[in-house]
């Protein structure tokens, strides 16, 4: 089987899974080469579902996770998105199909070399013009381009960062799994009228979000 048909295959796995609900999120998911966003020597296990090693002891999360987070994020077209934990670039990727047109993703990672690499990689795809990335302490979250719409942490927080909820505009939605290491739910924070909302989700395996309000070096 070539690379697209295994795209299509996992696609519709995700779909008759309940992974994927909505056209929108499957068709950027359709859309964007997972292949070019994991290493090489991983690239055969590309659309198998399942997270790979990108260094730094990081990695790029199983697609079904990617898929599920995207759904309950909901971005859509001229949304401002800030993503926490850029990692290889790829969940920034499919926001950035997602907002398109008008909006613009921001995203943040700790790693320099991870951030760099991710940033030549989607501009090479052509998103330079609705991603930008940044280097720095995401559980901060990125005041210089706040309020957003949308926020999604792809690392495991202790608790929810207080500045992420206030950098969230009124109705924005914040999507981060917390806990401690293997023991994670995803939680979705919505700011609503009468305050903040909040709701835990699926079960979920992400390593840890560091920094301020993130794990400790101690916890890890
Ligand atoms: N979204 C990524 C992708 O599509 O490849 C996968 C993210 S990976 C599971 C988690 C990432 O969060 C790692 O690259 C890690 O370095 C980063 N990270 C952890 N703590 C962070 C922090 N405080 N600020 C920014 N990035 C952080």
């Amino acid at each position: 089987m070539g690379l697209e048909e295994r795209r299509r295959a996992l696609v519709a796995s995700l779909m008759e899974q309940g992974y994927l609900r909505s056209r929108r999120v499957a068709e950027a998911m359709m859309k964007v080469p997972r292949e070019l966003f994991v290493p090489e020597d991983q690239r055969e296990w590309t659309y198998d579902d399942r997270p790979l090693p990108i260094g730094f002891d990081q990695t790029i999360s199983a697609p079904s996770i990617v898929a599920y987070m995207t759904e309950l994020l909901n971005p859509l077209p001229g949304d401002k998105v800030l993503e926490v934990g850029t990692g290889s670039g790829y969940q920034a990727a499919i926001l950035a199909e997602l907002v398109s047109p008008g909006g613009f993703v921001w995203t943040i990672e700790r790693i320099a070399q991870l951030a760099e690499s991710a940033r030549r990689r989607l501009e090479s795809l052509g998103y330079g013009d609705r991603v930008k990335v940044v280097v720095g302490d995401g559980s901060l979250g990125y005041p210089e381009a706040a309020p957003y719409d949308k926020i999604m942490v792809t690392a495991a927080a202790p608790s929810v960062p207080p500045p992420l909820v206030e950098q969230l505009k009124p109705g924005g939605v914040l999507v981060i799994p917390v806990g401690p290491p293997y023991m994670q739910h995803l939680y979705v924070v919505r700011k609503g009228e009468r305050g903040v909302e909040m709701w835990r989700d699926i079960s979920v395996v992400f390593v840890p979000l560091l920094g301020k309000y993130g794990w400790g070096e101690q916890d890890r």
